[in-house]
């Protein structure tokens, strides 16, 4: 008997925990056992696996990626009216977190082949008031970070890198390679379910090499507390829950080999559509690995959105990320952008489609979802 093909999903994240159930079950029972769901054993134990992962000197946990990023900029202790460049062209997350804390988002436009922040638009955008700049690793490979770091040295510009997207992606800098997240000054990410690092819920982290700075971080975390009931800074209550840090110490393990799961699904479709001019499939930066978060197509000469109509009646998701520029979202209208302003991200917005990328995808449904793409285009 032929067997039904599995459901396609955009993620599947319930067939993988499937594989890894023994394991998860009995650490989240330790948690519930042992009650201590804040600041329990686990999340210091995580935090130490994460350091030696990344070979980075510092990690803090934090509630979610979006923190992460808020934190990470109060840390720079910057004043209202600030600068802070950032990609035009990302999750609304980078751009929420300086507008919410009265600094000024400078949006830049990206590269039309990689996605990430165009380096000659950051030095456009560069004045006095700069104070620092956002570079944001999308879809799983990182943006040009020596170029970036050489620019921030030159104008005394911070860097906060948002690894997000791109936990366990490696950059080739000076000879070695470095973790997205640990090249700037401060590294954020997220650990959302669908991340490359998920865990059941929410959960984030930020990593950095300076001291100073991570004991900043530490302190903004957690009220603005160092010594107990003492206030030093304005904060925040952003922590890790002990049950997701049980989860994501599980799951660290399987980090690499679920990166490489996803790295032979774009293998595939790479080769499913190299020769079809219509298509153009993801560009690699020849310094960063790129770990997929997304595999994120450009359509040429064919509607973006009848694709995405036609891969759903044959039960294919496929999403648009991002189908509007950030620069164009109602609520960011007082920046005084107007549209004509980012050519590339404005086409972007309109041409690309990302298909199912995770971690479960076998070749049935990668022969599936390409032999769709191809029939329609
Ligand atoms: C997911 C994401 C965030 C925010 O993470 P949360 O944990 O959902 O707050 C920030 N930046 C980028 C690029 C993201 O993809």
């Amino acid at each position: 008997m032929h067997l039904p093909m599995n459901e396609i999903r955009m993620v599947d994240l319930n067939s993988q925990y499937l594989k890894i159930k023994t394991k998860i079950d009995l650490a989240i029972t330790d948690v519930i056992e042992k009650s201590e769901f804040i600041n329990g054993s686990q999340v210091k134990v995580f935090q130490k696996q994460l350091e030696d992962y990344l070979n980075v000197k510092h990690v803090i946990p934090c509630g979610n990626g979006t923190d992460a990023l808020q934190i990470a900029l109060m840390a720079l202790g910057l004043k209202a009216g600030d600068e802070v460049i950032t990609s035009n062209f990302t999750f609304i997350a980078t751009l929420e977190v300086i507008a919410l804390l009265g600094l000024k988002p400078i949006l830049v436009d990206v590269d039309s082949d990689t996605f990430n922040i165009s380096v000659e638009g950051i030095k456009k955008a560069i004045t006095p008031k700069t104070k620092a700049i956002i570079p944001v690793h999308l879809f799983g490979q990182c943006a040009n970070m020596d170029e970036i770091l050489t620019i921030a040295a030159d104008a005394n510009l911070a860097v906060i890198e948002d690894a997000a997207q791109a936990f366990g992606a490696k950059y080739q800098l000076n000879n070695s390679f470095a973790h997205a997240g640990t090249m700037g000054d401060i590294g954020c990410t997220s650990f959302f379910p669908s991340k490359n690092l998920g865990c059941y819920g929410d959960g984030g982290a930020m990593f950095t090499n300076n001291d100073e700075l991570a004991q900043k971080i530490r302190s903004i975390s957690n009220h603005g507390m160092k010594v107990r009931y003492c206030h030093d800074n304005v904060g925040v209550n952003s922590r890790l829950d002990t049950i997701q840090a049980a989860v994501l110490g599980v799951k660290l393990k399987y980090l690499d080999d679920y990166n490489l799961a996803r790295q032979k699904a774009a293998e595939f479709y790479d080769n499913a559509f190299s020769g079809c001019h219509k298509i153009i499939t993801p560009a690699r930066n020849p310094k960063s690995t790129h770990i997929f978060h997304q595999y994120t197509l450009i359509i040429n000469g064919k509607d973006r959105d009848e694709l995405k109509n036609q891969l759903q009646t044959k039960g294919i998701p496929a999403m648009v990320y991002y189908p509007v520029a950030l620069h164009a979202q109602k609520a960011y209208q007082y920046l005084g952008y107007r549209d004509g302003n980012f050519p590339v991200t404005e086409q972007l917005c309109k041409s690309v489609i990302s298909l199912p990328m995770h971690t479960e995808l076998d070749v049935e449904q990668l022969n599936y979802i390409t032999k769709a793409v191809l029939e329609f285009i």
